[in-house]
């Protein structure tokens, strides 16, 4: 699914983000940006212990915030590291949510990176609700991509059934308007 954002483009697509052909791949790290299950495991298997080390050497990144380093094996020339909230069903989180996001954007821009890919941040060990996530993420590039139209394309690669599901349903109900195949 795509849908037009002022000149750029906000995208849906299923699959596995360490295949993604795009400026920078977004892993959903931890504050320690040490390698760790879900998708983090994923993105540092692929792209070779050097990303490990880089993840050392920059030490830490607090939640809301991200990090950018080089993308080594993968297909992507750059991996930003955002931190989304552990769900706790605090009122911060959604703040906190949509924050990770914002800061990978403003990373990608930063270095004129055109194209960037997403998992769906938090939704998996960190347990944040997809009802809730979803909603969250999507508004948050559509109001970054128009207001920062460099930035050409976003795109969501969702790994499971239930989260593709969760993010078409979410893009409805935050307005947006699928591009005619
Ligand atoms: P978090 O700790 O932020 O919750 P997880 O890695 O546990 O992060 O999960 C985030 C989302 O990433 C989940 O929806 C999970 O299914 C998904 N995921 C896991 N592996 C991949 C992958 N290779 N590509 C894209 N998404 C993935």
């Amino acid at each position: 699914m795509r849908f037009a954002v002022g000149n750029s483009i906000l995208e849906l697509l299923p699959g596995n983000i360490v295949l993604q052909d795009v400026d920078a791949i977004v892993n959903a790290a931890n504050e320690t940006l040490a390698p760790g299950g879900g998708v983090s495991g994923a993105i540092h298997r692929a792209a070779g212990p050097q990303l490990a080390e880089e993840c050392a050497r920059i030490g830490h990144c607090p939640t809301g915030e991200a990090r950018m380093t080089a993308g080594y094996r993968l297909k992507a020339r750059h991996v930003i590291h955002a931190v989304g909230p552990r769900y706790g069903a605090h009122p911060r989180d959604a703040e906190l949510l949509a924050s990770a996001y914002r800061h990978a954007l403003q990373l990608a821009e930063q270095h004129g990176l055109r194209s960037i890919a997403f998992p769906s941040i938090s939704t998996g060990i960190y347990g944040y609700p997809l009802d809730l996530a979803a909603p969250i993420a999507l508004a948050t590039c559509r109001d970054f991509l128009h207001s920062h139209p460099a930035v050409a394309l976003v795109r969501f690669v969702l790994f499971d059934e239930e989260t593709r599901l969760a993010y078409e349903h979410a893009a409805r109900t935050i307005g947006l308007a699928p591009e005619p195949e």
